[in-house]
């Protein structure tokens, strides 16, 4: 089988780790392609750092911090904080010396003329995820979250003045604490798919989507032009696990997301915000936490089969499970044609 799996971080990686395990325990030989999300990605001191692609990456490759769920496992600071001495900003964003190591090969990559795609499976040469990993585009693009100014400015008529700020800055720097009228993906319009991305998708056995950000994380990977269509048209069932459980996220603040986009911070919410893919969304199944049972009638009465299982990942054979889930209501999907 071919399996496409759309990702951000944490949620993402942690899932595909599960299912790898899933495979690899029942000696599978399936092939597991992720589109990683790179509206992430900033440019720091000089580095380009792909936040999303390297939690996949050394989550899978055994190298990720487990405590923080990004960066290296043992990492030190002595970078970051030699730079904050010398007064340099930004300094909230947080940069592990072994982290920098792959920042620099990828910077220095990509100035030599390599595509970040290119860059991407030179770095999985070396981490070995058993998976393959493609960014979502190789072109820039940056998600930017447009709030109130936060030192207060005033528009001309007297109302707050807007501004936009990195996704990052608005996340780790503010806590997602400013509220979010919305997001722009800087460059979306013009980024095409990374090469082998729509393929990926169009001839995948299987699509899922990950418990990752139904906004920042997937919610990007769609905006690139071309990928939500191949979503709407591969012949492979599109299952996706609900990251909203009892109506909070499990971790992080996609409640802030959802929020900035008029959607309900509820599983169903964001399954029906998925859409049937029966009636022009994007998804044909949907999964959601026991705890969130209730909601099981709500979201197939929108065309999307829905089922409660046990969804919090908490550690490899329960997030196994859950991909397990996945895959059965992938096969117990009608085929389409
Ligand atoms: P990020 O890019 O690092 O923010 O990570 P993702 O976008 O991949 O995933 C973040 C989402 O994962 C959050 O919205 C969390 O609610 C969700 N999440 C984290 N842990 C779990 C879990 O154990 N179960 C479920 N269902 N969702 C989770
Ligand atoms: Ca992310």
């Amino acid at each position: 089988m071919r399996i496409t799996v759309l990702a951000g971080g944490i949620g993402g990686a942690r899932f595909l780790r599960g299912l790898r395990h899933l495979l690899e325990s029942r000696d599978d030989q399936s092939d597991i392609t992720v589109v990683g999300n790179t509206g992430d990605d900033i440019w720091v001191h000089g580095l380009r750092v792909c936040p999303d692609l390297d939690t996949v990456m050394y989550t899978l490759g055994g190298g990720i911090s487990e405590d923080r769920g990004w960066g290296r496992e043992d990492e030190t600071f002595a970078v970051k904080d030699e730079l904050a001495s010398y007064g340099v900003e930004p300094t909230w964003f947080g940069l592990g010396d072994k982290d920098i190591a792959t920042h620099l090969i990828r910077t220095q990559s990509l100035s030599a003329g390599y595509s970040l795609t290119e860059v991407t499976e030179a770095l999985c040469r070396h981490w070995q995820p058993r998976v393959r990993l493609l960014p979502m585009s190789d072109d820039r693009t940056e998600t930017h979250v447009i709030v109130d100014s936060p030192d207060g400015a005033v528009a001309p008529d007297g109302t707050p003045l807007r501004v936009a700020l990195h996704f990052q800055e608005w996340w780790i720097r503010h806590h997602a604490l400013l509220p979010a009228h919305g997001f722009v993906v800087v460059g979306i319009d013009s980024a095409a798919p990374a090469p082998g991305v729509l393929e990926a998708i169009a001839e995948a056995d299987v699509v899922l989507l990950p418990p990752s950000n139904p906004v920042v994380s997937i919610g990007t990977i769609l905006q690139v032009p071309g990928i939500a269509e191949a979503l709407r048209t591969t012949t492979a069932p599109v299952v996706g696990v609900s990251p909203i459980v009892g109506g909070a996220p499990v971790r992080g603040m996609a409640d802030a997301c959802l929020t900035a986009i008029g959607v309900d911070t509820s599983a169903a919410a964001v399954g029906a915000h998925y859409g049937a893919r029966s009636s022009g969304g994007l998804i044909d199944a949907w999964l959601v936490d026991t705890a969130d049972a209730e909601a099981v009638g709500e979201v197939e009465a929108l065309g999307i089969r829905c089922r409660a299982v046990p969804a919090m990942m908490t550690d490899i054979e329960a997030t196994a499970d859950i991909a397990a889930a996945c895959l059965d209501m992938a096969s117990s999907l009608p085929l389409r044609p």
